[in-house]
């Protein structure tokens, strides 16, 4: 059994606790609360550390199945909180794009829903007074962020994950616009997707209408995000979540 320790670390949508008598995990719990804006905009929404928790884990295992890349989930404890490998988080978010959309027009002065040639693979520094900075291999290098052969495993990495992806929400009639991951290293220097892939770090379309499914709801006030992640959680479990169920 394991049973949540101090907190060791709180970020916007989850709270990381150390495990009693036990060095080498933590326990991850998700929390309800939805920020956009690095952090500018906040508010709470019913359900969603469960929902979130419900698609990552699943989500994340079938992408490791899928591609061999494997990832930090251990054991899913309940229904907010999973069990996870202890890792040194490497500061660098790796980005890919299948569709132009957020920061990828912002700064190229692209139209929203441009199809790209190729997914487009893009890193960024994870540092909140920063507001995340692009960068390349040689900044990771220059200030010790990642080794060269991190960086071409994560672009590697990044590439597998995008088509398990693609063609998981393709089946349930979503488009993947772009998402964001993250990976770890284990003492021995391993390298484990980490942190969560979920409807917060994805843009997500609906096939044809274009109707956004993803955090841009809530980014852009398009409507009750609560919803629009529980017909994410619908498609992918063919099931409703019952509103406040084992919150
Ligand atoms: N993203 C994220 N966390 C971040 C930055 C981006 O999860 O700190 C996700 C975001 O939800 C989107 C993708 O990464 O799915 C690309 O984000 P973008 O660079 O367009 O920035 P944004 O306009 O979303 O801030």
């Amino acid at each position: 059994m394991s049973v949540k320790g101090a907190q060791l670390h709180e970020g916007k949508s989850k709270q990381i606790f150390a495990v009693e008598g036990d060095d080498s995990h933590v326990i991850m719990h998700y929390k309800d609360d939805a920020t956009a804006f690095n952090g500018v905009k906040k508010d709470t929404v019913v359900d969603k550390g469960e929902i979130n928790a419900a698609i990552n884990w699943h989500l994340m295992n079938h992408v490791s199945d899928v591609t061999g890349i494997p990832n930090h989930l251990v054991k899913a404890l309940d229904s907010r909180n999973h069990l996870c490998h202890k890792l040194e988080i490497v500061p660098v978010e790796v980005v890919v794009r299948n569709i132009a959309a957020g920061s990828c027009c912002r700064r190229f002065g692209r139209e929203e829903g441009e199809v790209l040639p190729f997914p487009m693979i893009e890193f960024f520094y994870k540092s909140d007074p920063l507001d995340d900075p692009p960068i390349s291999a040689v900044h990771a290098r220059a200030f010790g962020w990642a080794h060269d052969w991190e960086m071409a495993y994560f672009e590697f990495a990044a590439a597998k994950v995008n088509a398990a992806m693609v063609d998981f929400w393709s089946t349930l009639g979503v488009d993947l616009v772009d998402f964001k991951i993250e990976f770890g290293r284990t003492p021995e220097g391993h390298l484990l997707l980490a942190d969560e892939i979920s409807p917060d770090g994805c843009r997500l379309w609906e096939k044809g209408t274009k109707r956004k499914l993803d955090k841009d709801v809530f980014r852009r006030d398009l409507g009750d995000l609560s919803d629009t992640y529980r017909e994410l959680y619908q498609r992918i479990f063919g099931h409703t979540l019952a509103e406040g169920s084992q919150a």
